[in-house]
This record gives structure tokens, sequence and C-alpha cells, in this order.
């Protein structure tokens, strides 16, 4: 029997022992199960400004723990050895008891709570889901990097368990998001539920040719300031990496550049990988 998930817009229809797009969900006797719940590829005591988020708790540090999966196809991946991966890549597995028992012995050296991040922690949706239940009432806080790409319900569902948020803004075209297989107005909306309900950050990767116009940056800076100008915007420097190595990295200037763009509208305005 095929179900199909309504996790994120692709609504993957799965045949049963069929795994989704995002190699992280997949069809087992007829019900989605995510197959990276509690299995990790990365954990890691990182400052909090390397999420990043760089008003929120700064200067401390927080237990990071990513798994493997994206329910994007981005060519400039920067941790496509996790994202771009399935159930090959994770290398052990961590109960959502055992990643806040790991949080809490780890408060000593100023730990604050728990990040998912690294791969796409929304795929794993029901592991993070549990795990920020678990660390909320230990008295910790949760924080989510995503790149915003979920349905509206689930989305909503989770919010109340999550402090910390950033999203990225892949940047603001419909033509760029569908080259990446992802949808504009989707992480638009996730960016404005997110931003009633918690501290929300977003990240801008500058790509050399496809999303580093002033146009673009105005249109995007402009919309997250209606939103509101108070949020946070990284506007970031791009390397190749993963199937795009046909350019250079992202000259500084440029994203010095951009970012004054979006400081015309937005109070907080960063610069990052410079
Ligand atoms: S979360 Fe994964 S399996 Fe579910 S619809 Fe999105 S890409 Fe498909």
């Amino acid at each position: 029997m095929s179900v199909t998930c309504t996790l994120c817009f692709h609504h993957c229809v799965l045949e049963e022992g069929r795994t989704g797009l995002c190699r992280a969900r997949a069809n087992r006797d007829g019900a989605i199960v995510p197959l990276n719940y509690g299995r990790l590829t990365a954990l890691a005591l990182d400052p909090i400004e390397k999420k990043p988020l760089r008003r929120f708790h700064p200067g401390s540090v927080i237990l990071s723990a990513g798994s493997f999966g994206c329910n994007l196809r981005c060519s400039f991946c920067q941790n496509a050895e996790i994202a771009a991966a399935g159930t090959e890549a994770y290398t052990r597995t961590c109960t959502p008891e055992q990643l806040v028992q790991q949080a809490l012995a780890l408060r000593e050296k100023g730990n604050i709570g728990v990040a998912y991040t690294y791969n796409e922690p929304l795929v794993g949706y029901e592991y993070v889901r549990d795990c920020a239940a678990l660390v909320r009432r230990a008295g910790m806080v949760n924080v989510l990097v995503t790149n915003g790409t979920i349905e509206e319900a689930p989305w909503r569902a989770l919010l109340p368990l999550l402090d910390g948020v950033n999203i990225d803004l892949k940047g603001f075209t419909e033509a760029w998001y569908r080259r990446l297989g992802g949808d504009l107005e989707t992480v638009k909306r996730s960016i404005a539920l997110a931003a009633e309900q918690c501290h929300l950050e977003v990240t801008t990767l500058v790509v050399p040719g496809e999303n580093d116009s002033d146009e673009e940056m105005r249109a995007l800076s402009g919309w997250l300031a209606s939103v509101s100008p108070e949020i946070p915007l990284h506007v970031s420097r791009f390397f190749p990496r993963h199937r795009m190595q046909d350019r250079p990295p992202t000259p500084v200037q440029t994203v010095y550049r951009l970012a004054g763009i979006a400081r015309e509208q937005l109070r907080y305005v960063y610069t990052g990988n410079c």
C-alpha cells in the first residue's frame, strides 16, 4: 500500500519499502517512519555564534546534534556528506533521554541546551520533537537550524518547543528555489510563523551569479523587515562545495555591499565566512 508523507510540500507518495526524496523517511508496513530517529552523524559542543545565532545567549555554547537527510537539493551544499546521505551515514545512536543526559552533563562547561543542526533536522521531525520536549522539561533551551521547508501544521505544532531558530532564506526568487528543489513561499511562511513565537535569525548564502544582485537583496531584506526589522540577518559567503565547483568564492566586497543594502531596512545585519 502506498502512503503519502505530508511533512513537507514534496508530498512524496511512497510504495511499501520506498524512501522519500529526503532519504530520511520511508514507508514501512503502510506507515511513514523516520529512518534517522536517534541516529546521529555529528555531536559537538559549539559556540552559539556558529549556528549562527548572534542575539541569543551570546558567548554561550550548545550541544549540537546532526543526523542525515535533507528535503532540498542545493548543488552548493556545505554539509553534503550528511545532508545528501541516507542510513549509511550515521555513526552512533542516541535516544532522546541519552541526548538530554549529555546536555545536562555539559552544563558545567556552559552548555545551554541542544541545537538540532548540520543536516536538515526537520526531516527527522519526531526525534526533534521528542528531544525538545525533554530538553524543555530539563530547563534547557532548544535551537533549530533549518531550511524552513515544512508544512504549516507540523511547524505550528513544533514551534512552542523551540527557543531559538535560524532559518536559511536561500534567495528571493521562485526560480532559484525551484532549482534547489524548494519553495520560496513555504520558507516565507515558516519565517513569519517563527517570528511570532521564538527568537529568530535568518541566513542567506550569497552565491556568485545566482542570488547576488542588489535588487534581490533589497527585495529580501525589505520583506524580512515587513515581518520585523528586528530579525537579525546573516549575509554569508559561499565557497565552492559539493556539485558547485565551477566558480570562485563570493568576493568579500559583494558580501559587504549586500549587507549594506540589507542594513537600509534591517537593524541587525551580520556578515559570515568573510
Ligand atoms: S519530508 Fe521527506 S519523505 Fe516527507 S514529503 Fe518531504 S521529502 Fe518527502
